[in-house]
């Protein structure tokens, strides 16, 4: 099977063929530019690629409500010239004949963990991508969660740590997650880039903390069974122990489930780099099946 894949950023495109396992077997990527331009590449490059379905796995928001008349659209991005538009139409035009299934960066690469990654198998899963901005996508009982919009799980407000002075980057909710915790968050608060921050740095104790929160309200609004963290602050693993030592600080032992002390509940990404493009992927493989 031939799968054709798009992994929507604001920054860069990635597009790709690959096949129902997950597997890729080319891709290559191009800057974001103007919506018109940048969709016409991914037609351009799937013309003469034999494909079953394409997978489109988008940043937002976006409306990725079947019934709704914007179906396909970006919505309401500050990015110039996407909100608003209809980011499948010309792939539509171009490939009448081929299913697109279309949905949020976050829940495609939450859709490719469980189809074939660290998820595989379980019917319930979270995953955020800890980067430039904060996204989370959840799979609930089955199925990618969308309800009213889609989860927007990035914004959520959070406590600020007493010791932690840090105005927050979000320029809707100032301190929500992504506002103090994204990449742009950590480099403006300490002034040095993510990159080059000592593992021993305060920084991560305050990073762990503030995802470790996020995660302690996720488990108790979604119950997810594995939560996987992506994103380019997340190649920090030293990471990873912190966040489950403070979601459960957060829980205060009021969930009794031996998962959430278990080492493999809050996980990299078994696709790493790939977990975008393979879920997307994955929603192109989602879309077939439905067929
Ligand atoms: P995007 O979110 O734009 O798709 P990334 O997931 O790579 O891209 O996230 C980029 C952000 O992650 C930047 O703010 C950068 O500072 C931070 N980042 C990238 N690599 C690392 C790293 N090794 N350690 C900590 N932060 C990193
Ligand atoms: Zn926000």
């Amino acid at each position: 099977m031939r799968l054709g894949a798009i992994e929507g950023g604001g920054t860069k495109f990635i597009v790709g063929i690959g096949d129902e396992n997950g597997t890729i077997i080319e891709r290559v990527s191009f800057p974001t530019t103007t919506p018109k331009e940048t969709m016409q590449k991914c037609v351009d490059y799937f013309k003469d690629k034999n494909i079953e379905a394409i997978g489109f796995g988008c940043f937002g928001p976006i409306d990725p409500d079947k019934s709704s008349q914007t179906y396909g659209y970006v919505t309401t991005t500050p990015k110039p010239g996407w909100a608003n538009y209809n980011v499948i139409g010309d792939l539509k035009k171009a490939f009448p004949q081929i299913p697109i299934g279309f949905d949020t960066d976050v829940n495609g690469a939450c859709l490719g963990e469980v189809y074939f990654g660290s998820a595989k198998g379980l019917d319930s899963a979270v995953y955020f991508t800890i980067g430039t901005g904060i996204g989370g996508g959840a799979y609930v009982e089955g199925q990618l969660l969308h309800g009213l919009l889609h989860p927007e799980m990035g914004h959520m407000k959070l406590i600020v740590r007493e010791d932690d002075h840090y105005k927050g980057k979000c320029p809707f909710h100032s301190t929500c997650f992504e506002g103090l915790a994204a990449g742009p968050a950590i480099e403006e608060r300490w002034g040095i880039s993510a990159k080059e921050l000592d593992i021993n740095h305060p920084a991560w104790d305050l990073e762990a903390y503030y995802i470790g929160q996020a995660l302690a309200n996720i488990v108790l609004v979604l119950s997810p069974k594995k939560i996987i963290l992506g994103g380019g602050v997340m190649h920090q693993s030293h990471l990873f122990p912190m966040i489950q030592k403070y979601m459960n600080q957060f829980l205060e032992g009021y969930i009794q489930k031996k998962e959430l002390a278990d080492p493999n509940y809050i996980v990299w990404p078994k696709l790493g780099d790939n977990a975008g493009l393979c879920g997307s992927l994955a929603l192109a493989k989602q879309v077939l099946m439905m067929k």
